[in-house]
Formats: structure tokens, C-alpha cells, sequence
């Protein structure tokens, strides 16, 4: 389904069908373009939006959380995401959601007060994250779900957001990769907000838990499903080792994410990017220190 305004185009949403009704993995945007293309989709292969008794959710982001509540609303399917991820959780742990987290991570990176004020601002703009979704059940370290024939387990996977989840199918060889384990390109560290996160670190253990899962097809949420899982989990593990590396390097000469930020390699020099580029940088960067000094 589309996602307008967003360089990743599309979200994948997957149905599993059993014996005892439908399991959703992820539920895209809360935008009626997305609600359209998921309600035709499910008429062109013959089911009913009532069928679906389960939504696994990967993540908290607002692309994968989207019309989850409203799948709820039409045929009584509980809802399951990870407690880390939980809207509730975070209010409680991390004193709020995604502005309050960012807010902390910006100033932590030793940039000017008017850019972090300016970086805040231009993310008041754009998130429009509804974060009051209320769960059915928010498992902690890894789940089980049983529906007539078929068993999905839930794996945490954080290093994306901190209770990021895959699901596995085990009979049938497929891994839902949410957005850890995309075919092509990075993958997004989650924004650090806490003393103890190291979300690199946390991810580099995530991409050998889903390497060592056994599974012979991994469906992304974003991009194409592919094969050889192993091997894409070692290119992604290099290509974010190589980052911190270079990081480790940097701070022998500086101290913060604000110094080290302009010298790491990015779309275009660091002048040159935009301010929404410019803050994803920034808070990987930190989320990178994070993952040398932890
Ligand atoms: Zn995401
Ligand atoms: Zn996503």
C-alpha cells in the first residue's frame, strides 16, 4: 500500500491464512489510501476484513501501527506488539513518546540550543503519531501464537525501535522481517533516549537471533521478500560494524554527535542536507557513540 511523502514508497502489510480465520502482520498507515488498498486487496484474494482474529504488530512506527485499532473494531482480532513498544510502556518508562524521546536524544548530541530547537520544531511538523493504541496482550521476550493449524512465534528483535519484533512461521519457512531486515539498504537506528540504550548494539545481536532462526524466505515491510537470510544479515551486519568503526576512530579527535556528524559519509555532505536528513543523521550518529562507548 502507498506511503505517500515517504523515500521507502510502499508498506507491505502479509496475511496468513489458517485453518481458524486470518493473521495481519503490521497494519500500515492510519490513511484512508492505505485502509482502501488493504480492504480491496483482501476482496481480490476472496476473504473478509472479519476473518481476521490477530494483528502481530512488528513495531510502534506510524506506518506499521496505522489501521490496526480499526481492524480491531470491524471482526474483534486482538492486537500484539512487544511491551518495549507499548504506547502505555513508553509513557511510564520513557516519560512519553516519540517527541518527548527525540527531544532528549537532541540534547545529548552537543549541538547548538537553536538547532535542536529548530530540529524539534521541523518534527512537530511531521509527526502525526496517534500513540494511544491500546494493546491485547504485550509480550516480553518473545511470544506464541497459535491460531487452528498455525504457529507464529514472536521474536524480539530491538535495534530498530526497542521492542521490535519478527514473526516467524515456522512450518512454512518465512520470517516477517518488519523493518530490521530490509532487502536493500541500512536499517534505522532506534532514537536513544534513556542512559543505557545502544540500539547498534542491539541490533547487531538482533540480525544473528534472526540469521539463526532457520527460516528460507524473509518478508521485509518495505521493498521485496528475499532468500538467503544468513548472507543478507552478515552485509548488514558489516556495512553497521564499518559505522561504528569509523565512529570509534573519530572520537579519538572529537567529543560529541554534533563534532563527529559533518565527517561521516552521508546521501550528500552534511551542508548540503536537508534539515529532516540532517536530524535523522544527528540522532544516528549518536545512537552510534552509543554503540562505541557502551
Ligand atoms: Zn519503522
Ligand atoms: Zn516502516
Amino acid at each position: 500500500m502507498p506511503l505517500h511523502g515517504s523515500p521507502l514508497r510502499s508498506i507491505t502489510v502479509f496475511l496468513v491464512e489458517t485453518s481458524e480465520g486470518l493473521v495481519l502482520i503490521d497494519a500500515g498507515y492510519d490513511h484512508p489510501s492505505c485502509w482502501e488498498s488493504f480492504t480491496a486487496s483482501l476482496a481480490e484474494i476472496g476473504h473478509d476484513l472479519d476473518a481476521v482474529r490477530l494483528v502481530l504488530l512488528t513495531h510502534n512506527h506510524p506506518d506499521h501501527v496505522g489501521f490496526a485499532g480499526r481492524v480491531r473494531e470491524a471482526s474483534g482480532a486482538r492486537i500484539v506488539m512487544q511491551r518495549a513498544d507499548d504506547f502505555a510502556h513508553q509513557r511510564r518508562v520513557r516519560g512519553g513518546g516519540f517527541l518527548v524521546q527525540l527531544r532528549r536524544a537532541l540534547e545529548q548530541t552537543g549541538a547548538p540550543d537553536e538547532v535542536i530547537a529548530d530540529m524539534y520544531a521541523a518534527a512537530v511538523g511531521v509527526a502525526r503519531h496517534a500513540e494511544d493504541l491500546e494493546l491485547d496482550d504485550a509480550p516480553e521476550g518473545g511470544s506464541e501464537h497459535v491460531l487452528g493449524d498455525v504457529t507464529i512465534r514472536g521474536v524480539p528483535t530491538p535495534g530498530h525501535t526497542y521492542g521490535h519484533a519478527v514473526y516467524v512461521d515456522t512450518a512454512r519457512g518465512v520470517v516477517f522481517t518488519g523493518d530490521t531486515m530490509m532487502a536493500e539498504g541500512p536499517t534505522q537506528l532506534a532514537i536513544p533516549s534513556l542512559p543505557l540504550d545502544d540500539p547498534a548494539g542491539d541490533l547487531l545481536a538482533s540480525l544473528d537471533r534472526i540469521a539463526g532462526l532457520g527460516a528460507r524466505i524473509a518478508c521485509p515491510a518495505h521493498q521485496f521478500p528475499y532468500r538467503d537470510i544468513p548472507a543478507r544479515a552478515a552485509e548488514l551486519k558489516a556495512h553497521h560494524q564499518a559505522e561504528l568503526d569509523t565512529v570509534a576512530e573519530l572520537l579519538r579527535t572529537y567529543d560529541t554527535a554534533w563534532e563527529v556528524v559533518p565527517h561521516l559519509t552521508w546521501a550528500k555532505p552534511w551542508d548540503e542536507l536537508g534539515p529532516g536528513t540532517k536530524r535523522f543523521a544527528l540522532v544516528h550518529t549518536l545512537s552510534l557513540i552509543r554503540g562505541v562507548t557502551s
